[in-house]
């Protein structure tokens, strides 16, 4: 160490050496900063800068090594070697080009860095010595092994630790202590190697070849230390220029990220972007839709965040280039799942391929259509469903009954009375007491039973039984009583009761159908049957109601055709007065003569028109016919005509009567019009409307069926009929029965307190005559005085004076 220090401080000329030193410092720093270029150059630019880093590092070894030779003082007049010199130079320049492709050569790391290094400061110490070599002076060199084993041993170890500092970080402060420990290796390398040669003066010591002067040298140290500047301006400008590119890069990058993530955050659709699954990154709406911040999703697996029984099922997706409109149930982190529904994309992500899912939540949309299925399937009313979605629900059960063995019963229910209510109180009273009757129904079935309303005042119950007919038979019984008790009506300020009551109409399966639309109709045949058997009453389906069906369906259509061709005519009935036997008038009674039937009674198509609708024409061509007939007859006849109580439902039927008159040209006074007290139970305000218009035109009204009724004395009370007429029953059971008998007084009594004719159906014997006779009863009818007959006919039933009249009337 002290050998070197002497040498240096000695031998040197200090101010050359801090030449020396400055040359060595500045192109360490050029050399290193060319390095780390060269080691982050996109490959095709890599030789280039390999190629400057390995000029300005060569470079920077030769000028400081020929530097310090020339603050060598030897005392002795030197000169140097031009091919030696030119070899060092090349030998400096090409390995320091190797060492710095091994130093940054791919996949170098640290020890390539400190390998490459290596081969620099061993470069160097090959360059020192050649350099020396090159040294031509009149003298003997000496050498000390020991100091050029240490010259070397320095110029490797600080090159390689050179290297190594620069590389791993590219800081300044890194590459001044990489430039720092450059220096060090040059320089240590080359004054041990001074310290190792000894110059001892031999005049005889000849220099060989062409020598070149120091001043010639100072010319290419200037040269190459000008090259050396030059390499570091070149450089540290495109740096610069390099720099502020990718700055500007890197902005822009940033911008257009942060852009992208103002967009995402923006939309309402959940984003989430995955590589297998495993996700990279989530928009705000996505983290608001999992209840989890981007922390808590991303890095995680997206399986966590679904329904666990969709897991597998969403994991064929993660490699699908693309889908739409999967259906996907998300895991919020209450708990709770939301439907949604997800889109899929391939992107690239840092270069490599991912995938971008948007979700959007479509539990809004799931719900509005579950509301439209609702409406579709079911009854705005009551709420219950309605009949398609009770044939799926039957059709299901009767799928589940045949498989199982069991059996199953559909009740149809019908209110009775129903539409009376309805029509008396209002819809909405009529609407609340729907909603009762199935808050009813409900309460009855159990809870599983399926329960329906199919429109108007029917209901449908389905229930799968074990005990087909007493199950059957318990139940129906339970909903007759459930429904019997009377409905509260919200009508007016007083809070009224209305009993309707209900019939029930029963189909089995398996024996009563096959499936629920044969059952349900089934169960509708068992339901009429309940109905006119006397409501309030179940009634289990028979096959003969079928056929019943069928010929009631044959009729209706034929009595259609009837209205059509005029196949129906008018027979009249003979009224007489009681005592004198003087003819007052004729009951018209609709016949109706069947193609194949025959006469076919009355009572057999008058509730059908009823039903049908029919009643309203028949009952105008009866009543037509009946005043053009009667308008032959002599003045005094009275025509009675009756009119259903289905006819007064029509709201202009008073008008519509009147007007027939005027077209017959038929007085009023003589019309006379039988109604039971049905009109009054149906729709009491409108038919009491219609009965005091035609009054007040003159026509005169008869209570029919008097007493066959449940309050029949209260309907005197409600109307002022002219006349009523007691019934056929009460006549034929007078002779035999004391009780009728003082029944029928009685009645008599009261009509006359209150001035109302009377009427006796269905006098058959002279016995019965007689009795009423003595209890003064007004006027009589029955086959005794005459039967119903065709106009024809009853120009000669002659039993009294009258007859003569009608006859003159009739031939006239
Ligand atoms: P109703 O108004 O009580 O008519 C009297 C019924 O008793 C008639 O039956 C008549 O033929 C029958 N009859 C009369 N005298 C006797 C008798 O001495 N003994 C017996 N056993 N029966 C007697 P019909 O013609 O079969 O009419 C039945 C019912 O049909 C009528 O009962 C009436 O309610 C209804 N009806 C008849 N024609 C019409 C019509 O044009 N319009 C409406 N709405 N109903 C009608
Ligand atoms: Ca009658
Ligand atoms: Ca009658």
């Amino acid at each position: 160490m002290l050998h070197v220090y002497a040498c240096i401080t000695q031998q040197h000329d200090p101010w050359l050496l801090l030449l020396a030193a400055a040359v060595c410092g500045f192109g360490a720093w050029v050399s290193l900063s060319l390095v780390t270029r060269a080691a982050g150059a996109a490959k095709r630019m890599r030789g280039l800068w390999i190629a400057a880093a390995a000029s300005a590092t060569g470079g920077g070894i030769w000028a400081t090594h020929f530097v310090a030779m020339l603050a060598f003082r030897s005392g002795l007049t030197v000169g140097y070697d031009v091919l030696l010199t030119a070899l060092s130079i090349v030998i400096a320049v090409v390995g320091s080009g190797a060492g710095i492709a091994v130093a940054i050569g791919r996949g170098a790391g640290m020890r390539g860095a400190a390998l490459g290094g290596g081969i620099v400061g061993a470069v160097t110490g090959a360059m020192h010595y050649t350099g020396m070599a090159a040294l031509q002076a009149p003298a003997d060199h000496l050498h000390d092994a020991r100091f050029i084993a240490a010259s070397l041993a320095i110029g490797i170890l600080f090159g390689a630790a050179a290297m190594a500092v620069s590389l791993r970080r590219t800081s300044l402060r890194a590459r001044a202590l990489g430039a720092m420990l450059l220096v060090a290796a040059i320089c240590g390398l080359h004054f041990t190697g001074m310290t190792a040669v000894t110059l001892v003066p031999n005049p005889l010591a000849t220099p060989s070849g062409q020598a070149m002067a120091p001043e010639w040298l100072a010319v290419a140290v200037a040269a190459i230390a000008t090259l050396i500047m030059g390499l570091g301006l070149v450089g540290s400008i495109l740096d610069q220029r390099l720099a502020d590119r990718a700055s500007r890069e890197t902005a822009r990058l940033r911008s257009s990220e942060e852009r992208f993530r103002q967009l995402a955050d923006a939309t309402f659709e959940g984003i989430v972007i995955h590589r297998d699954g495993r996700v990279l990154d989530v928009n705000r709406a996505m983290t608001e839709l999992l209840g989890r911040s981007p922390e808590q999703v991303i890095g995680r697996h997206l399986a966590e965040f679904v329904a666990p029984g969709q897991r597998d099922a969403i994991a064929r997706y993660h490699h699908q280039p693309s889908f739409g409109r999967l259906e996907v149930e998300l895991l919020h982190s209450d708990g709770t799942l939301i439907v949604s529904e997800a889109h899929g994309h391939s992107i690239t992500q840092d270069g490599l391929p991912a995938r971008v899912v948007a979700i959007r939540d479509i539990r809004e949309r799931k719900r509005s259509e579950e509301r439209i299925r609702h409406m579709a399937n079911h009854d705005l009313l009551t709420g219950l469903p309605n009949r398609s979605l009770f044939l799926d629900r039957a059709g299901m059960a009767l799928a589940n009954a045949r498989h199982d063995g069991e059996a199953v019963a559909v009740f149809h229910i019908g209110l009775d009375r129903f539409k009376t209510v309805n029509d008396l109180h209002g819809h909405k009273a009529g609407d609340a007491l729907l909603r009762q009757a199935a808050a009813r129904i409900l309460d009855t079935v159990r809870k599983h039973d399926t329960v329906a309303r199919l429109g108007g005042d029917e209901f449908v119950v389905l229930q799968t039984l074990n005990t087909p007919l007493d199950d059957a038979m318990l139940l129906a019984e339970r909903l007759v009583q459930a429904l019997a008790a009377p409905f509260e009506l919200e009508d007016g300020p007083q809070p009224a009761l209305a009993a309707l009551g209900a019939s029930v109409g029963i189909a089995l399966f398996p024996q009563d159908g096959e499936d629920a639309e044969q059952l349900l109709a089934h169960a509708g045949a068992a339901l009429s049957r309940a109905k006119s058997d006397g409501r309030g009453a179940f009634r289990f389906y028979e096959a003969a109601m079928d056929e019943r069906i069928q010929a009631r369906r044959r009729l209706e259509r034929d009595l259609r055709a009837a209205l059509e061709t005029d196949a129906l005519c008018v027979h009249y009935q003979p009224q007489v007065d009681c005592g004198t036997q003087r003819l007052l008038g004729f009951e018209a009674l609709v016949r109706w003569n069947h193609p194949e039937r025959g006469m076919v009674p009355p009572s057999e198509f008058i509730p059908l028109a009823e039903e049908s609708g029919l009643i309203g024409p028949l009952g105008e061509r009866v009543l037509r016919s009946a005043c053009r007939e009667a308008a032959s007859w002599p003045d005094g006849i009275v025509i009675a005509v009756n009119l259903s109580p289905v006819q007064f439902r029509q709201p202009d039927i008073a008008a519509s009567i009147l007007a027939i008159l005027r077209e017959t040209g038929f007085p009023p006074e003589r019309l006379e019009i039988e109604v039971t007290e049905g009109v009054l139970i149906d729709d009491t305000e409108r038919a009491l409307a219609a009965l005091n218009a035609l009054k007040m035109a003159g026509v005169r009204i008869a209570l029919d069926d008097f007493g066959t009724g449940y309050s029949s004395l209260s309907y005197l009370q409600r109307f002022a009929f002219d006349k009523l007429k007691i019934d056929r029953s009460f006549v034929s059971t007078m002779e035999t029965s004391q009780e009728t008998r003082s029944i029928v007084r009685t009645i008599l009594a009261l009509a006359k307190a209150l001035d109302i004719t009377v009427t006796a159906e269905g006098v058959e014997t002279e016995e019965q005559l007689r009795i009423l006779q003595e209890e003064a009863c007004n006027q009589v009818q029955g086959y005794l005085i005459g039967r119903p007959a065709a106009p024809e006919g009853i120009r000669h039933f002659g039993l009294s004076p009258a007859a003569g009249m009608l006859e003159a009337a009739a031939g006239a």
